[in-house]
């Protein structure tokens, strides 16, 4: 496939002083830098939206949303999907269903999937799948997600993933769409959560030790 142009964030990049965004008074000690700001994320879905829907053409899209992290990009992704259609009256049609993996604390990720609830996702027998991701790292669970994905026999399957960590052996290859590749560093927000906390931030950001000691089990 196409690759697409990748947004890298250096190394280097401190990310934005808080003080020049807003963002909940609660999470005023936890948070070291506005990493990117909401509205850049906005901005950039709205251009891996265009590759989507050129990609897809006319099959109609059917998005598997990775819960709980993935569900700000996949709604953003997919009302980006619709105002394009809206604009050019070329709609795509687009059907979302869920899916929640779990990943362990305080442990290693290893190679096995651990869905939970059905894993019966034979919906997607013949269709043209959209898996959306909020993050990957070291590309374990969308490796075994998209065999998993696999054995239910789809048309075609494309991945969405909002961040990708520049980590040794990355998994750049197993990411269709990439909207930001982010240092290897923790971020929260945008619904990626440390402990559950931060996924009502809207900006994504770097947390403090402040906030890792304080959230912390
Ligand atoms: P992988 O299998 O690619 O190593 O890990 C992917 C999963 O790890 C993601 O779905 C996410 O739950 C979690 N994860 C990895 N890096 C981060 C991070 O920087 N912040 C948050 N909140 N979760 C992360």
């Amino acid at each position: 496939t196409e690759r697409h142009d990748v947004l890298q964030i250096k190394d280097d990049w401190p990310g934005h002083s808080l003080d020049l965004f807003t963002y909940p008074e609660h999470y005023h000690e936890d948070m070291e830098s506005v990493y990117i700001p909401h509205g850049v994320i906005m901005n950039r879905i709205e251009r891996l939206a265009h590759y989507v829907k050129d990609d897809f053409g006319d099959d109609g899209i059917m998005v598997l949303c990775v819960l709980k992290g993935g569900y700000k990009f996949c709604s953003d992704l997919v009302e980006f999907i619709k105002v394009l259609g809206r604009n050019s009256n070329k709609y795509t049609e687009t059907r979302v269903e869920f899916i929640r993996l779990k990943s362990y604390l305080n442990d290693q990720s290893t190679e096995d999937l651990h869905i939970i609830g059905s894993r019966d996702l034979s919906f997607l027998r013949g269709k043209s799948v959209l898996i959306v991701e909020a993050i990957v790292d070291t590309g374990k669970t969308m490796k075994a997600l998209l065999q998993h994905v696999g054995t239910f026999e789809p048309k075609m399957v494309k991945v969405a993933g909002l961040l990708v960590k520049r980590v040794p052996n990355m998994a750049q290859h197993l990411t269709d769409y990439v909207g930001f590749e982010i240092p290897n560093r923790f971020v929260v927000g945008y619904a990626l959560d440390y402990n559950e906390y931060f996924r009502d931030l809207n900006h994504i950001c770097v947390i403090s030790k402040t906030g890792k000691m304080k959230y912390k089990i």
